[in-house]
């Protein structure tokens, strides 16, 4: 409710004040990037909502086709057009679906952090530090993994997420929505935060696919998706930035969301200046012009 004691209560600065992307080129001979990224959300995407749905056996059929099919299909898609890619994995669906996130961690592919329960990170909440470490023991208990990367369970963060992230030793996230390149956080106390390797509504697949329980939205068309994705993809493309994907098993592991990706992917592929990777591929290159760009800064004012 907004009253004039909240509207008073708002900063009169950008919520986000991380510099400018820097400017640097993306490697040899690529002009353009895209973070080729997956969200395994399993049942957790359901229970999140309402812990009552883990009793409702047809809400939860929805996150289970990604184990029983949603998965092995997109890693079977990504061996086949020899891309490897990121999973930001939940920590319940590690633990409910082990051979699931066995099967990504042997095809190659990285997996980042997603929460444990997917529960929505909310200013205040008491569970944000919980969620995190339970995150982390699950990855590493059940696959050795400890994660670089963090993508926020529906895409939501707050400042103290921000600064526990750095503390945890995530290097890069992936869910804020405001830039094309990749860009620094800076944190409340002046501190340097995260990578940020930024995401677009226009490549979450739930927006335009998932046959989700009583959603309001109809399923679009594939011609009208992949005019969409190759529309974004181009322009990007000329603007030597990135995309990142956000794509979920439960809908781009469908047969038809399936095809769709597939002949995306095709398309991506054949684009010769396009930089198809992963969220450490893409931080690690930052970081590395990152150091050289404070190194020349260091040498300029001697
Ligand atoms: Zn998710």
């Amino acid at each position: 409710m907004l009253d004039s004691k909240a509207l008073a209560s708002i900063p009169l600065i950008p919520a986000n004040t991380a510099p400018p992307a820097p400017d640097y080129p993306w490697p040899k001979p690529y002009t353009s990037a895209m973070f080729l990224s997956f969200d395994v959300d399993a049942e957790s995407a359901w229970t999140s909502k309402d812990a009552l749905h883990a009793q409702r056996l047809i809400t939860m059929s929805y996150g289970g086709y990604e184990a029983r099919v949603g998965t092995p299909k997109l890693l079977e898609l990504l061996d086949q057009l020899d891309l490897k890619a990121t999973f930001f994995v939940t920590g319940w669906s590690v633990d409910a679906h082990p051979a699931m996130a066995e099967a990504i961690l042997k095809a190659g592919h990285e997996i980042g952090h997603h929460g444990y329960h997917h529960l929505l990170p909310d200013p205040g909440d008491p569970w944000i530090e919980e969620e995190l470490e339970r995150g982390f023991e699950a990855l590493k208990r059940r696959l050795g993994v400890k994660p670089i990367g963090y993508r926020a369970p529906y895409g939501e963060f707050t400042e103290e997420l921000r600064a526990a992230l750095v503390r945890h030793g995530i290097v890069y996230t992936s869910s804020f929505r405001d830039d094309v390149r990749p860009y620094r956080h800076l944190l409340a106390d002046g501190r340097p935060g995260t990578i940020e390797l930024p995401v677009t509504a226009s490549y979450d697949d739930w927006m335009h696919g998932l046959s989700a329980r009583f959603s309001p939205r109809s399923i679009f068309p594939k011609e009208h998706v992949l005019s969409i994705w190759k529309d974004e993809l181009d322009e990007v493309r000329d603007w030597g930035a990135m995309v990142t994907t956000v794509l979920h098993p439960q809908c781009s592991g469908r047969p038809m969301r399936l095809r769709l990706l597939r002949e995306f992917l095709t398309y991506a592929k054949s684009c010769s200046d396009l930089w198809i990777t992963t969220g450490e591929a893409i931080a690690a290159n930052f970081q590395s012009h990152e150091t050289a760009a404070a190194s020349r800064a260091d040498q300029a004012s001697r």
